[in-house]
């Protein structure tokens, strides 16, 4: 089979062809037209493939290209299910998405660009591009890049686009290939497909490119983070810039209008909203601890007294640990008290304290209750501190060490 002649290389605006089918076959339980010439652009080169229509003029039929790939120098377009397949050798129309190959030229030709810019700003080579519907990102070989760094590169970007540079596209010879300042070595061997952005840029490139830079039309960094040792940068070019700052314009008026402050003050707001947020926070512990040590002198002041002892023993499930000790030094801290505290939100704890007037040991009423959950726990005379086991078996737990306690 003969290789398909690629009209985009010469022409990336070409939206509309005629041409002749020279194979028929399935691909990926897809059927597939293989063309004598084609505009479509198929996958390659961290490009997507482009998507479109083939029309049967004659029969009025058309069929809806879904994927286009290239094999051995073949290219594949890839159709939507259908029952009746255009003959071997029939004359088709092929009609591109343009909005979706402009803007896959855009992003392509601003990766360029940008992967320029940062060589010459902050000598950081691009090893890797991705091209989405969702995302455009590269990968910099470097370990760390700030965010002046960042900016500067943006701005050497975006002034390139707006010098309107003039974008060509030529085969070269390999004798030729040595004379050109190439960014990186051609990945093929024979003649090779150079792109060049005015002197800025040179690049062996097999991709559909605007003529000139100026389409381009802006170049935006939107963030970067650090990926297996490299840095991935994420941007937009051209349309997908508006429809970025469209989404984050949102996102931005909106948590604005909730807070009544323009976007620009949105940090202060925030800020001040953390702030009083934190305040209330430690109001309402201090409110608890308040009130967590009235209670705690209550149940000790209800519990009846015998032989020199209050025993309290109290429950409070979704209680830290940091709550029921606090708990049990009240009640230890009287007379005769001692406190058998529990709770826990995810795991059984408990807290034992004892008054040295009590004559109790709180490590041993700890062991009566971890004897029957199951749990382990430890400390002194005074207090000890336990958990785990089964939760079930919590209120024999307690009564056990109740027991021991009296
Ligand atoms: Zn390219």
């Amino acid at each position: 089979m003969n290789e398909t002649l690629r009209l985009y290389y010469d022409n990336s605006y070409l939206t509309e062809f005629t041409a002749q089918v020279i194979a028929v076959a399935e691909r990926d339980g897809q059927p597939a037209l293989a063309l004598d010439r084609s505009a479509f652009y198929p996958e390659g080169g961290g490009q997507p493939a482009d998507r479109g229509w083939l029309h049967d003029v004659a029969a009025a039929r058309r069929w809806e290209v879904r994927d286009v790939q290239s094999d051995n120098g073949v290219v594949w377009h890839l159709l939507a299910a259908s029952d009746e397949l255009p003959a071997l050798g029939a004359t088709l129309t092929g009609q591109i998405d343009w909005q979706r190959r402009f803007d896959h030229m855009q992003q392509h030709c601003g990766q360029h660009i940008l992967t320029a810019a940062f060589i010459a700003t902050c000598n950081a080579p691009t090893v890797s591009f991705h091209l989405s519907e969702r995302s455009v990102t590269i990968d910099l070989a470097v370990d760390e890049l700030s965010e002046a760094q960042v900016r500067a590169a943006e701005s050497w970007a975006n002034a390139a686009v707006w010098q309107n540079l003039p974008v060509h596209a030529r085969f070269v010879t390999p004798t030729e290939i040595a004379s050109i300042p190439l960014r990186k070595p051609p990945a093929v061997s024979g003649a090779v497909r150079v792109v060049s952005i005015g002197d800025i840029d040179y690049s062996a490139c097999g991709g559909t490119h605007p003529a000139r830079s100026g389409e381009v039309g802006a170049i935006a960094v939107l963030g970067w983070s650090r990926q297996r040792g490299m840095i991935r940068v994420e941007f937009a070019c051209g349309g997908r810039v508006v429809a970025a700052l469209r989404e984050r314009d949102l996102a931005a008026r909106t948590a604005a209008a909730m807070l009544s402050v323009g976007w620009a003050e949105l940090p202060a707001a925030v800020a001040r909203l953390q702030e009083a947020q934190q305040a209330l926070q430690r109001e309402l512990a201090q409110t608890q601890r308040d009130l967590d040590a009235l209670r705690a002198a209550q149940w000790y002041a209800q519990a009846p007294l015998i032989n020199g002892r209050r025993i309290v023993t109290a429950t409070l499930p979704t209680a830290s640990v940091d709550r029921l000790r606090a708990i049990a030094n009240v009640i230890a801290e009287l007379p005769g008290g001692i406190a058998i505290v529990t709770g826990g939100a995810e795991r059984v704890q408990v807290v034992v304290a004892c008054h040295p007037d009590a004559n109790a040991d709180a490590r041993a009423i700890l062991a009566a209750g971890m004897a029957v959950l199951g749990g382990r726990g430890g400390g002194n005379a005074r207090m000890a501190q336990g958990g785990g086991g089964q939760p079930a078996l919590l209120d024999a737990a307690i009564a056990a060490m109740a027991a021991q306690a009296a």
